[in-house]
């Protein structure tokens, strides 16, 4: 990240006087509300609970204020940390944001007061219940449209109010959108941002300037290398164009990154993927992404106006500074919407959902997590928190086709099927890859797994991947993350375990979680959906056995935990 040019004072950690709560309490109903009058906060006036997340040097905790039984994330800062790292800048832009933003009535955390001790300091936040709009989106793979079009909303009230101040975010993301305890947008992560001098409308970072390597790939990668670092705002993903070509930002950025979110709502994965940076940047850069089959028209218009290369030609880029978007507001995507009263409106709730192809209708799921995402915050809500996914999906990464059954497929796989008809036909065909007929494991001796185990080895080539486990059904599918697909060998296995394999370059791109709360949906003879608490898989079996599929990990369900069966449909 570039240091900030101005606004900002260069050095240390903010001296103790820039760390008091922000005006008198007397004077701000918020801090009012915290601070009994004269009662400068401590650490003591806290009782800190669990970690809910870790920044590059920053932990957050939930913590509940002792006077007032309010909960609140008190986000932490090691001073020694900051001043390694040279985060002062950051951290202190950062705060001036959140300042600036204390009156918003809603669309931002909210920063209620700081403090500091000798080691570390202080943000005391708004605690966004629901975590991060993120894993709402990989859970069910892509929003519907209604969803999406609330959410996209929230997420442009918010910029017009941020871009009315004069402050552009510069790392919007779904990582920086956080949901309060009624799923409404909260927007974070302000030390990438911008306080615009008022007579400018963009900024320049200030770094070194790009020249270029003659087309040199080789040349211009490792010149790209050399410049990364301290060069580069924001997420390589959302980043917009002229960030990399001319190191300028404008409120225009912003409305790239939204066009990069709203298409991932969509489609369920960002617009311009890559293994490398290096190749984002040259993808971002041609404007090189895809709308996949069954991609919603209108909001593909609305993105295909906001993902334009040349800043001003982006829908609202013109719009006079201050009145907000009336021109994105007037897209027709956004018919219906009352961005007036968004925030006093139920958000529409985020179900599992496979979106159709452009012929065939959707798919919705009859299933219904409990809650929207698990409650209590364990290892694995961290984990969920903390972007790790470890065990699971790794799949979001370049090798990604679009979907690309034939019409004939697709007739059949989007058919209407209700679920009673659906759970009651029998399937048309055989079981062709069970192991041995498909026997039940609770069927099988200790001898005859050990003379499976002995005949996988020697016979079947996925044996590598299951780690000694017993292969107890085989089957390609095709796993579907919003609007693409990729293909995979499906492997149930003792344990219990769900490997899925990419069999072109035979390696091993991760597992379905095993829970007691795992549950299978079929959804017609070709697909089904497999809902765990943090994610929904949806799968299809272009042979026609996602009953059988349903059957088998269902019976593994009951075998491992023990639990009546019952399947999601
Ligand atoms: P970095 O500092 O590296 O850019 P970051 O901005 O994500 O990372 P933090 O602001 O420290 O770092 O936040 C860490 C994590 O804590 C976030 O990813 C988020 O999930 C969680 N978090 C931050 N603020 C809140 C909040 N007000 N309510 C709930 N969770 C929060």
């Amino acid at each position: 990240m570039s240091p900030p040019t101005n606004d900002v004072t260069n050095g240390v950690v903010a001296p103790p006087s820039t760390l008091a709560p922000r005006v008198p309490p007397t004077t701000n109903p918020t801090l009012t509300t915290i601070n009994p009058p004269s009662h400068k906060r401590t650490p003591k006036d806290f009782i800190f609970g669990k970690v809910i997340g870790e920044g590059s040097f920053s932990t957050v905790y939930i913590a509940k204020d002792i006077h007032t039984s309010k909960e609140y994330a008190i986000k932490v800062c090691e001073k020694r940390h900051i001043l390694k790292e040279k985060k002062s800048e950051y951290v202190k832009l950062e705060k001036d944001v959140l300042n600036m933003l204390a009156d918003a009535k809603h669309s931002f955390v909210r920063l209620f007061c700081t403090f500091q001790d000798s080691e570390r300091l202080y943000f005391v936040l708004s605690y966004a219940k629901n975590g991060e709009l993120l894993p709402y989106i990989n859970k069910v793979g892509s929003f519907d449209i209604e969803c999406t079009k609330f959410y996209s909303a929230e997420i442009l009230r918010g910029l017009e109010y941020l871009h009315g101040l004069g402050i552009i975010h510069r790392d919007l993301k779904p990582e920086n959108i956080l949901l309060d305890e009624k799923m409404h947008v909260l927007i974070t992560d302000f030390g990438s941002a911008k306080i615009l001098d008022n007579r400018k409308t963009t900024t320049t970072t200030t770094t070194t300037t790009t020249t270029t390597s003659d087309g040199d790939p080789d040349a211009q990668q490792q010149q790209y290398r050399r410049e990364r670092r301290g060069s580069f705002v924001g997420t390589a993903q959302y980043v917009s164009p002229e960030l990399l070509t001319d190191k300028t930002a404008s409120r225009a950025s912003d409305l790239w990154a939204l066009g990069c979110i709203v298409y991932q709502m969509v489609a369920g994965l960002p617009p311009f993927r890559s293994r490398s940076e290096y190749m984002i940047f040259q993808k971002i850069l041609k404007l090189e992404y895809e709308i996949p089959d069954g991609f919603d028209e209108l909001a593909k218009s609305l993105v295909s106006q906001l993902l334009v290369l040349e800043p001003t030609q982006r829908l609202g880029a013109l719009d006079a500074h201050g009145d907000g978007y009336p021109s994105i507001r007037a897209h027709p995507f956004f018919e219906g919407v009352n961005f007036e009263t968004l925030h006093e409106q139920t958000p529409p709730p985020i179900y599992p959902y496979l979106p159709g192809t452009s012929e065939h209708e959707e798919l919705r799921s009859q299933y219904r997590v409990p809650d929207n995402l698990e409650p209590g915050l364990d290892d694995k809500q961290l984990t969920r928190l903390l972007g790790l996914g470890i065990g699971e999906d790794t799949d979001d990464d370049d090798d990604i086709t679009t979907t690309n059954t034939t019409s004939v497929e697709r007739s059949a796989v989007n058919k209407p099927v209700n679920k009673t008809t659906a759970t009651a036909v029998k399937p048309i065909r055989r079981i062709n890859n069970n192991i041995d007929g498909g026997a039940k494991i609770a069927d099988l001796t200790p001898e005859q797994i050990r003379m499976r185990l002995e005949k996988q080895r020697a016979t079947n080539q996925w044996d590598t991947f299951v780690e000694g486990n017993l292969i107890l059904k085989q089957g390609f599918v095709n796993k579907r993350k919003g609007l693409f697909t990729r293909r995979r060998m499906l492997l149930l296995t003792t344990g219990p375990h769900l490997y899925y394999i990419d069999p072109f370059n035979m390696v091993l791109k991760g597992e379905i979680p095993w829970s007691p709360e795992l549950r299978v949906e079929p959804k017609n003879f070709k697909i089904f959906f497999v809902h765990t608490p943090n994610r929904t898989y949806y799968l299809e079996d272009p042979e026609g056995f996602a009953l059988e599929w349903c059957r088998a990990i269902e019976e593994m369900r009951v075998h491992c935990y023990g639990l009546q069966e019952t399947t999601a449909a």
